[in-house]
């Protein structure tokens, strides 16, 4: 869809994708509220995309009613829980529009805004993602957290991230096609639309609560989803080795001269159990780090060498070979 400067760029399908895990509560009040920013207030020519996570509740049950109810609903349903990346891919490879929107099931993230970044894309933004001012309904803990971290890894990182952004936004078809040519199986859909380039642009928005229902990101998937993203965008975490490896040789060199100086000054060896342990368990841990660092990215190594798919699907809903059924 790409157009020489000055051209508006005119919109004959929008696709949003909406990955769901266990969204009950809330996916009815999600439909009809996209369904009056896009069809009433906008009247854009769109496409829903709901991708069904693995939900353990009635989701896909509301989901496969509202598909009955109106042929611009599809619905993906994937064989389990395969994580919000992947049904996000799986959304993303299915739609057929010459734009793609990207919206969580929970209404964090308004749906009445997509037809302003649809603005910014006919000006000629290839990507829009919504930059959020207000971080309602996270805790104190997660929001430092990922500042903290998108701070340190945009000093390692050749890839540049931006702070306060999600996977909320709209992608021009050459960007999510430059998406899809990823060979890579560990989908980080936010780096990746990030690597791709072209022109992105940001839109600032109020971020507020989840309407109902809990956030599907623990503690423990939070840290994985940290290491996820350095290891696929970063190897800097390798050289700690060498660096460290090196530092540990020059104060072993300074404590051989101070400890042959100290045997010629006093004819007595330096002794002490104690200052021996520290040395020995600080470099044991630092060997240990060293080796897990190491077998992380050779385990995502390992991950990408087996090919496997991201996602499989057990059923598709509103498909037809013209709307991009795969
Ligand atoms: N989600 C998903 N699969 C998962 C986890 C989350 O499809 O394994 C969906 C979830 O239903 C929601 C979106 O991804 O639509 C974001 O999840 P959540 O609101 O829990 O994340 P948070 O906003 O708390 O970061
Ligand atoms: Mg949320």
């Amino acid at each position: 869809m790409s157009t020489s400067p000055g051209d508006a760029r005119s919109l004959s399908l929008l696709s949003v994708v909406v990955p769901c895990l266990d969204e009950e509560p809330v996916i009815r009040e999600t439909h009809s509220r996209l369904l009056s920013a896009l069809g009433i207030s906008a009247r854009i020519n769109f496409e829903i995309i709901y991708v069904d996570d693995g939900s353990s509740d009635s989701t896909l049950d509301i989901l496969r009613e509202l598909q009955r109810s109106d042929e611009r609903v599809r619905v993906i349903s994937l064989t389990r829980n395969f994580g919000q990346f992947s049904a996000l891919t799986a959304g993303v490879e299915h739609a057929a529009g010459d734009v793609v929107a990207i919206i969580d099931a929970d209404l964090q993230d308004p749906p009445e805004i997509i037809p302003e970044m649809l603005q910014l894309w006919q000006q000629g933004a290839d990507i829009v993602r919504g930059l959020r001012s207000k971080r309602g309904g996270e805790s104190w803990f997660k929001k430092w957290s990922s500042r903290i971290f998108v701070r340190i890894i945009n000093m390692v990182s050749d890839t540049k991230f931006t702070n306060d952004t999600g996977e909320f936004g709209i992608l021009d078809r050459a960007a999510v096609d430059a998406f899809l040519d990823m060979p890579e199986t560990r989908c980080l859909f936010r780096g990746m639309t990030s690597w791709v380039g072209f022109s992105q642009k940001t839109y600032v928005y109020e971020r507020s609560s989840r309407l109902a229902g809990q956030t599907k990101y623990s503690m423990r998937k939070m840290i994985k989803g940290a290491v996820d993203y350095t290891v696929a965008f970063t190897t800097s975490p390798l050289r700690i080795a060498t660096w460290a490896g090196s530092l540990s040789l020059v104060l072993a060199f300074l404590g051989i001269i101070c400890t042959i100086t100290v045997r010629l000054l006093t004819d007595e060896w330096i002794s002490g159990w104690a200052i021996a342990s520290v040395v020995i368990l600080t470099m044991g841990s630092l060997n240990l780090i060293c080796l897990g660092i190491i077998g992380e990215y050779l385990g995502r190594t390992l991950v990408e060498t087996k090919r496997r798919p991201l996602y499989l699907v057990r059923e598709r809903l509103g498909f037809t070979p013209e709307s991009g059924d795969k």
